[in-house]
């Protein structure tokens, strides 16, 4: 049966892919292109993965899996990873609402991003989040006067940027170099963390880093970890004997064409020899390694160009609904659903979307099957980074979401309509006196 596993939760028998149980053409027949498909087997199975690397190198040492809701918000797979025992990293209130919409409680959370506002803390605070990752003294200091306000004590670790190179497919997902926006500049970091202690309504209990993404060797890690246990060493040293967590930050990597997937298994041992005998608790902040593979974006051929000698597939998925290809020069394998009949026969092909950008495509100079307007595509390794970053440009409703379970699949998100493009807008207007 089948020809093979071509991504594990996606599988193609017979010619035809399937997701799980469920034929790729069944979804887009009954949810319309452009749609994203998500596979709960596959989310689970990347858990447990992980999770069990983790447990096996890290038996004595109290550690938890906080899925990074940024690369994947929706409720149904935040619920899916609940449900396996993850807690959460948020980056802004709107995904602490998600995650306490899908039954994540406060202390499942961790609060990181740079640019947290009052408001932001605030909200945080009420949620009694287990702790908030401070990026820099002027948000320690807004969230000191926050709690005060509210008459509680933050939980704070800081964020240090170890100014390590990481070697990261893309710059714009390299975060823990000198001189980047994130994190607390490591020579300042031993001052920033005796303030938080001298801080009435904070309480610093740990330290935070986060490096980059799609990172598949353990080498940065350790150059990290590396920088930042000889801080630990100094703050304890310097009296402060709050510190109980260290959070070591997400940036696992996977295979979109032929990159090595992260080592799960050198990574794990590789934490446990590095954090050993520290007495700190550690945090875990995956995204894309949990749901990127377990993802699909379906697209269907609308026409066939030729232009300039140039061959072109035209579908109706554009750069709104999968930025990546334009906004990281980010390569997605795309498969056709069905074989055409027609011998093999392939094409180098630019396969773009309707959007009128030339920066919309999918896939540049692409070997592709030779497909007839009406084929299906599959763009592949899109769980991660793809709907969440969908937008609306050229007024194009965002795409729908259905999750696949064995032989089922339920929709999870419906396709946007086009009274819900202007339901915030106003043509008739009300005129304020200033
Ligand atoms: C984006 C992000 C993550 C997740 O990164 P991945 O590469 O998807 O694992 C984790 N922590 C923080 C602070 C982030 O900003």
């Amino acid at each position: 049966m089948g020809e093979g596993v071509l991504t594990p939760g996606f599988v193609r028998v017979d010619g035809e892919m399937f997701a799980e149980g469920v034929p790729l053409e069944r979804i887009a027949a009954a949810v319309g292109t452009p749609t994203y498909v998500y596979s709960a087997g596959r989310i689970r199975e990347q858990y447990r993965r992980l999770e069990s690397a983790l447990m096996a190198a890290l038996p004595d040492i109290p550690h938890r899996i906080h899925f990074s809701v940024k690369a994947n918000s929706n409720l149904a797979v935040l619920r899916t990873l609940q449900e396996m025992g993850a807690g959460v990293d948020i980056v802004s209130a709107g995904e602490l609402y998600r995650a306490r919409e899908a039954g994540f409680g406060g202390a499942d959370v961790v609060f990181s991003g740079v640019g947290k506002t009052a408001e932001e803390l605030s909200q945080a605070l009420t949620d009694q989040v287990l702790f908030i990752n401070v990026e820099s003294e002027g948000e320690l200091l807004v969230l000191d006067a926050v709690a005060e306000a509210r008459g509680v004590v933050a939980p704070v670790t800081l964020r240090i940027n170890p100014e390590v190179t990481v070697e990261s497919p893309h710059a714009y997902i390299r975060t823990g170099e000198k001189g980047h926006k994130f994190g607390i500049p490591y020579d300042d970091a031993e001052h920033v963390a005796l303030l938080a202690h001298s801080l009435r309504n904070v309480r610093l209990v740990g330290l935070d880093m986060h490096i980059g993404s799609q990172i598949s060797t353990w080498a940065p890690y350790e150059d990290a970890l590396t920088r930042i246990k000889p801080l630990i060493a100094t703050l304890r040293a310097a009296g402060i004997d709050t510190l109980q967590w260290l959070d070591i930050g997400g940036g696992l990597g996977v295979t979109y064409e032929d990159e090595a997937p992260a080592d799960l298994e050198r990574f794990a041992a590789g934490v446990a020899a590095s954090v050993r005998g520290l007495g700190l608790s550690l945090v875990f902040e995956p995204g894309r390694f949990l749901v990127a593979e377990a993802g699909v974006l379906l697209a269907r051929v609308l026409y066939r160009k030729r232009s300039g000698g140039k061959e072109y597939i035209i579908t109706d998925a554009g750069m709104n609904d999968l930025v990546r290809p334009s906004h990281y020069q980010a390569y997605h394998r795309i498969d056709v659903v069905r074989e055409p009949a027609n011998d093999g026969a392939v094409v180098v092909a630019d396969v773009v979307g309707p959007v009128c950008e030339s920066g919309d495509f999918l896939a540049l100079a692409r070997e592709m099957p030779d497909v007839e307007p009406g084929a299906l595509l599959a763009v592949q390794t899109t769980g991660a980074y793809g709907f969440v970053m969908a937008s609306n440009y050229n007024s194009r409703p965002r795409p729908a979401e259905v999750l696949v379970e064995g032989d089922c699949f339920a929709i999870v998100t419906e396709r946007e309509r086009l009274e819900d493009l202007v339901r915030l807008e106003r043509a008739h207007l009300q005129w304020r006196n200033v």
